[in-house]
This record gives C-alpha cells, sequence and structure tokens, in this order.
C-alpha cells in the first residue's frame, strides 16, 4: 500500500467540510429539538430549518415554501417522478390519463429505476438516445411529447461522463407544451449556477454528500403549482409531501455546503478545470486511450477515458494500492455484469466500456499530484496491457 492517498472520485461522494462540521454540531446536542414542538427547543429547530430552506431556495432562485427536504438525492428523484405520476393530474386508469413520461438512456439509476417500475405498472415510458457526446437533442424532446404526456425527466449532468445537458432549451420546450420538466441536479447543483424559473424547471433533484455536505440529506424543488401527491405518509411534514422529523443537522450542514459552494464555485472551476486539462492531456498521450462524453459541454471536475486491452477493474484495483481512488463503468464493479448502460448509450463497444475509467476531481486536490497519478496510470495501463490477452502493439 502506498502512503500516498489522492481521491479522485468525488462523483461518489465527498468529504464533509469542516466549516460544514461546525454548524451541523450544536444541532445534534444542545439544539436538538424537534421542528414540530411548540416550546423554545422546538422553535430553535425551526428557525435552522426555515433559515436553511431559505439559503437554499434563493441559490437556485427558488421560493423557500418551494424546497422539501428529503432524505437522499435518490429519494427526491423518486417523489418527484412517482409523485407526479401518481397526482390527479395524472388521472391514471381513467379514459383521460396523462400516463407517459419522457426520459433518456443515461440517467441516474434513481431516475432510471424509477421509471422503469413504472414502465411495469403501465405508464408509458419513452427512452429518448443521446448522440456519441451523451447530449440529447432537444428536438427529440420535442417530438415525443403526445397529449398525453406528463413529466419529462432529463439529468443535467451526467454522474459518468460529465456530460452537461441543454435543460433551458428542454424547459423551455416543456413549459411550451404544458408538461412538467424534472431535472436530476445531483452532480450540477453548487458547481454551475442553477436559476430554476429561468430555466423552466417545474422539479429539480440535489444531495448533500456530492457537495462537501453529509450523507443523508437531499431536497426536491417543485414549483408551487405543480400538482404532485406525497410517496411518504404520516404527519405531514414539508407541506405534505415528505412526512417524517426532519434530518435538522444534515439540513443546516447542506444549506451551509451549499453557501460553501456558491462562494467557491467560480475560483473553482477554474483551478479544477485546470488541472483536469493537464492530466487529459498527459493521459491522452497513452497510445489506445480515449476521452468518452462531450468536449465542451462537460462538468469541470470529470474525466472519462477508456484504455483499449485493459479492464477498468484491473486497472481500479492496481491505482487503488498506489494509493489512487477511482471509478470504473467497468462491467465487474456492476452487479449485472452489463457495462454501463450510459456508456453503451453513446456507442461505445462493450470492450471499450470495459477499459473506462472516471477521475472525478474536488477541493482537496492539488496540482502537484496530476505528474505522479499520469505516470502511475500510465505504469498500470503498461503493465495491464503485457498481461492482456489481447495482442496489439500499443
Ligand atoms: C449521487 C447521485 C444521486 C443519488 O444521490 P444520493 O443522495 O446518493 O441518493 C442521484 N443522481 C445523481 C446524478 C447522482 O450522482
Amino acid at each position: 500500500m502506498s502512503s500516498k492517498r489522492i481521491y479522485l472520485d468525488h462523483s461518489a461522494t465527498t468529504p464533509v467540510a469542516e466549516e460544514v462540521i461546525e454548524a451541523m454540531e450544536p444541532y445534534f446536542s444542545e439544539k436538538f429539538g424537534n421542528p414540530s414542538s411548540l416550546h423554545s427547543f422546538g422553535r430553535e429547530s425551526r428557525d435552522a430549518l426555515e433559515k436553511s430552506r431559505k439559503q437554499i431556495a434563493d441559490f437556485i432562485g427558488a421560493r423557500p415554501s418551494e424546497i422539501i427536504f428529503t432524505g437522499v438525492g435518490t429519494e427526491a428523484d423518486n417523489l418527484a417522478i412517482m409523485g407526479v405520476a401518481f397526482s390527479e393530474n395524472a388521472a391514471f386508469g381513467t379514459k383521460n390519463q396523462r400516463n407517459h413520461i419522457i426520459t433518456s438512456k443515461i440517467e441516474h439509476p434513481a431516475v432510471r429505476e424509477t421509471c422503469k417500475y413504472l414502465e411495469k405498472r403501465g405508464w408509458k415510458i419513452t427512452w429518448l438516445d443521446v448522440n456519441s457526446e451523451g447530449l440529447i437533442n432537444p428536438r427529440d424532446v420535442e417530438n415525443a411529447i403526445t397529449k398525453e404526456t406528463i413529466l419529462v425527466t432529463i439529468m443535467h449532468v451526467n454522474n459518468e461522463i460529465g456530460t452537461i445537458q441543454p435543460i433551458e432549451e428542454i424547459g423551455k420546450i416543456c413549459a411550451k407544451h404544458k408538461v412538467y420538466f424534472h431535472t436530476d441536479a445531483v452532480q450540477s447543483y453548487g458547481k454551475i449556477s442553477i436559476n430554476v424559473k429561468k430555466m423552466n424547471i417545474d422539479l429539480l433533484s440535489a444531495s448533500a454528500h456530492k457537495i462537501y455536505g453529509p450523507k443523508g440529506i437531499g431536497f426536491l424543488y417543485v414549483h408551487q403549482d405543480v400538482k404532485i401527491v406525497p410517496i411518504t405518509h404520516g404527519g405531514g411534514h414539508e407541506t405534505g409531501l415528505r412526512s417524517g422529523t426532519e434530518n435538522i443537522p444534515g439540513i443546516v450542514g447542506f444549506a451551509k455546503a451549499t453557501e460553501l459552494a456558491s462562494k467557491n464555485m467560480k475560483s473553482e472551476a477554474e483551478r479544477i478545470g485546470k488541472m483536469k486539462d493537464k492530466l487529459v492531456k498527459e493521459l491522452l498521450k497513452i497510445p489506445g486511450s480515449r476521452i468518452n462524453g462531450s468536449k465542451d459541454q462537460r462538468i469541470y471536475v470529470n474525466i472519462n477515458i477508456s484504455f483499449e486491452g485493459v479492464e477498468g477493474e484491473a486497472l481500479l484495483l492496481r491505482l487503488d494500492e498506489k494509493g489512487i481512488a477511482v471509478s470504473t463503468g467497468s462491467a465487474c464493479s456492476s452487479k449485472s455484469l452489463e457495462p454501463s448502460p450510459v456508456l453503451t448509450a453513446i456507442g461505445l463497444k462493450p470492450e471499450q466500456a470495459h477499459g473506462s475509467l472516471r477521475i472525478t476531481f474536488g477541493k482537496e486536490n492539488r496540482e502537484e499530484d496530476i505528474d505522479y497519478i499520469a505516470e502511475q496510470i500510465k505504469n498500470v495501463v503498461g503493465s495491464l496491457r503485457k498481461i492482456s490477452p489481447f495482442k496489439k502493439n500499443w
């Protein structure tokens, strides 16, 4: 095991920032009240809850009442999709039903599996293709809309290849046709500025642990005019949409993480972007390598690269021995033994998808480490190719 430890998997999760831990701490102990309680203990928690809600709402140009805190980003996606699909508006099972949902082939499992769940139960789902860069064509969205369409759900930034979708254009189309537009913004929130009103977004999901906040807290923005029903039933918290005592430390931490992200967004985009470009340049010197995803429409933290003739899983494990933590779209890392649907959707052959590596940067990464990272990847790719059954002269 190497003494160096370099974490390059920030799209999986991030460490909680010091300032976030500090902000959360009192809400575990002295300020422990239930925000639903009427006494001063409750009031203290309620004030923190509403202050956090406002901070987050301001950050995306929403009204505080439109922010619904959820357990995780996954739950926010589930609530958005099922909450709309089960609403009276959808009139499922009637003559006037609107049971058609449009999504893409590259969504996060939280959206993909929720849509599949509905598909099995009679909802019609359109699975839009993407081009070789992983981009949705907004015209395809428009063409897919029928009078039965109730919802379009397209992610903002892809978690594997970092592609940024033209959500403003998609939002415009949805507004024109009076179809709700949901976007999973877990990978963009805090990295790209978002204004839900300008972008015509009706529903938006985000999660704290991808932006140096704690795990186990997310939110769903729901435009005040959207007809939606809860999927969690109980005491009527969060304007009835998400029953259950609010996770106050988590929510306070999420607001703090949002504040930090807002402050650092510009400088980090520049600093990390530079580092990323440098590493890409080095890695592309390795023969038989290719960048997956878009060159221009790409989040600055993401590199997704394939190396012919190597298996991503093996690459990941060898790099881990050198103290470098990355991720892969290789089949072995998934339970299904299928390569990543995202890499398949952008047209990668299975062997290319198998040799893919995802490197995602974050705030603790330093430019001084780039040479070390590049060298280790070069070495490991080289040594794996020596033992590869695919004989080729790389
Ligand atoms: C991580 C992630 C999620 C899930 O968020 P959790 O809080 O881990 O449930 C959903 N969508 C995308 C794009 C993600 O990257």
